[in-house]
């Protein structure tokens, strides 16, 4: 046996995919026509074909370089290239990390799984599924011993799952049911419980963003869903109609704020005698601002820092030497935030109410601007809204019957959007005599 079928199967679908004159009757279309200009409706049935026939190939492929992979280990290739295993060999040809592991798990775990292994050979299964499979029977068979019987039970069970998360949902539930009905299980911490095996990254990206993964243990990400869940609801805009927020940015200005109702909670563990804050740093005269542990940030953010008590600016010299660590009488004291609660009851910004503990304090006119910190020059708002008046377009001022009133953003030269009242004074129907 040689690659010689493998050859010709790429050789056939490299002419078909490579472009060439279409034939003047029209017919014998290749590959690349189809994909390149399908006709409307005519070509439907084709590219449907086309995709199922792709998608069964691609499973082969995978299954064939799986198969391989782990000949290849058992013939001892990789130790005679000076490689540490399979994994190492495909990388060597160019796949990506995580591929290549997952064909050497796939590969090695084939002969323990038959059943499995027939369904790869006729297209069926997907390596991602194939993997589930194998890394769930581990799972079981790392927990409780398993007679041949039961192995070939559990992946038949395991294979009538739809989807990879449901099969690893479906071992874990079996392992946990077979563990407490074998006898002396109780050491046993099945993997999803595993504190052990919790890890958290965190990378600041090529645009300055922080970007991260989290892999937690079933009780720490109950906590952490726990936490977020209420802090998710999505928040209707003034008009009433639906927050335009998808679940995901709901999901991480939620997890901002429990960061935030953290920082500002003094019982915290201290950091090198201080509590830990976020610092700004920012230079007195020409020059970026800067974050503690991230990068540079706009002015606007800078500003918007500037606003809140839980967080801290420092104003440096041309020289990196702090001329006022400014927190006095430019941040709110409590009795003033006091003040604040009772008249805004919350989030001010039209429609949103949110707590006060979510709040920052907000200067309407900004210090730095020769604003004070006075009850009539603050306004509370929750993180979203704060950053819809400092990024956003959004415009705040003290309406005559001394309560927020807001300006929508609109364009330069555009007539000025009707202002709407405060989230304390929905109810109240007088506008305000001037503004
Ligand atoms: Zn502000
Ligand atoms: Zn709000």
């Amino acid at each position: 046996m040689d690659a010689t079928y493998l050859n010709n199967v790429i050789d056939g679908l490299i002419d078909d995919l490579t472009p060439a004159a279409v034939p003047e009757d029209g017919a014998d279309r290749l590959l690349c026509h189809l994909l390149e200009s399908p006709r409307r409706i005519v070509d439907e049935p084709a590219l449907l074909a086309v995709l199922s026939a792709a998608v069964t190939l691609r499973n082969l492929v995978d299954h064939v370089i799986a198969q391989a992979v782990a000949a290849a280990e058992r013939a001892g290739i990789p130790a005679r290239k000076h490689l540490s295993t399979g994994a190492d060999l495909l990388a060597q040809l160019g796949m990506s990390p995580g591929a290549t592991w997952r064909a050497v798990r796939v590969g090695r775990a084939a002969h323990s799984l038959p059943a499995l292994t027939q369904q790869q050979r006729l297209g069926a299964v997907g390596i991602e599924f194939a993997d589930a499979v194998g890394k769930g029977v581990t799972h079981i068979t790392e927990r409780v011993p398993l007679s041949d019987n039961d192995r070939t039970n559990i992946v038949t069970k395991l294979m009538i799952e739809t989807t990879p998360s449901d099969v690893a949902r479906k071992a874990r539930t079996i392992a946990i049911d077979k563990a407490a009905a074998a006898p002396s299980s109780e050491d046993v911490v099945p993997v999803a419980e595993n504190t052990d095996l919790n890890d958290m990254t965190l990378a600041v990206n090529g645009e300055g963003r922080i970007t991260g993964t989290l892999d937690l243990d079933a009780l720490t990400g109950e906590e952490l869903i726990a936490a977020l869940d209420p802090l998710c609801r999505p928040v209707p805009l003034p008009d009433g109609s639906a927050d335009p927020r998808p679940v995901g940015r709901r999901r991480a200005e939620a997890f901002g704020q429990i960061m935030r109702t953290y920082l500002s909670n003094s019982q915290r563990p201290m950091s090198g005698g201080v509590l830990p804050h976020v610092t700004v740093i920012r230079p007195a005269e020409h020059g970026v601002d800067t974050l503690g542990f991230g990068g540079p940030v706009s002015a606007a953010t800078a500003e918007l820092i500037a606003c809140d008590s839980t967080l801290t600016s420092v104003i440096v010299d041309h020289s990196g030497v702090p001329l006022d660590v400014g927190r006095s009488e430019r941040l709110f004291p409590p009795h003033i935030r006091k003040g604040l609660a009772v008249r805004d009851g919350g989030c001010a910004h039209p429609g949103c109410g949110r707590p006060v503990s979510w709040c920052d304090a907000h200067h309407i006119r900004p210090w730095e601007h020769g604003g004070t910190t006075c009850l009539d020059n603050g306004v509370l708002l929750c993180r979203l809204h704060h950053t819809a008046i400092h990024h956003g377009g959004w415009q705040v001022y003290l309406g005559a019957d001394r309560h927020p009133w807001f300006i929508p953003p609109h364009q330069p030269g555009e007539a000025e959007p009707a202002h709407l009242r405060s989230h304390a004074r929905r109810t109240m129907t007088d506008l305000p005599a001037a503004a």
